[in-house]
């Protein structure tokens, strides 16, 4: 629901002349501003859980936010969201954000997590803000790819059977009709 919200708070105009977002960052708008909502719709839940307004463990939060990137990142690089889903992925690696363990498993380090929430909404903010197109295409193009190391995890779910999503057989030649 807060990645919504965020859509709705902006940025939409560039502070610098350049006209819209949308016109001066072209072909990489969706993918930054798709990766704006999610990242702030983290940093909403934190402001608004801080003020005493959510219930239940932050923590909480930030795991679910991370978990979401491995179900996302499933179908793929290639979508808006799907690029926005990498830049975030590689960024809160390399920031520390989680960590693989030895076991192949992912941990969450919640501290740098959410120093790495509020780098990166400082960062694509601050890139709508200016239209930086080209500071968006180096963004896009170091961060925006699946890894061989998490392509290799998520291998793994393909090859255990773990279906990406669910498609429902329904109409009315399911129903006989
Ligand atoms: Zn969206």
């Amino acid at each position: 629901m807060f990645h919504e919200v965020a859509h709705g708070l902006g940025i939409k105009n560039t502070i610098n002349g350049k006209g819209t977002v949308r016109s001066a960052i072209k072909e990489h708008s969706s993918a930054l501003e798709e990766g704006k909502a999610d990242i702030l719709g983290l940093y909403m839940i934190t402001q608004l859980h801080q003020k005493g307004e959510l219930e239940s463990q932050l923590e909480d939060y930030y795991t679910t936010f991370m978990a979401g990137i491995f179900r996302s990142v499933r179908f793929g690089a290639a979508s808006a969201h799907g690029k926005a889903n990498m830049i975030r992925f590689n960024f809160f690696k390399e920031m520390g954000a989680f960590t693989k363990q030895e076991d192949g498993t992912y941990k969450v380090d919640y501290d740098k997590m959410q120093t790495a929430m509020n780098a990166l909404s400082e960062i694509i903010l601050t890139l709508q803000g200016n239209g930086d197109y080209d500071g968006v295409t180096d963004l896009v193009s170091d961060k925006g790819i699946i890894g061989s190391e998490l392509q290799a995890d998520l291998d793994k779910l393909e090859f255990q059977d773990i279906p990406v999503d669910i498609v429902f057989e329904q109409g009315t030649e399911v129903l006989g009709l």
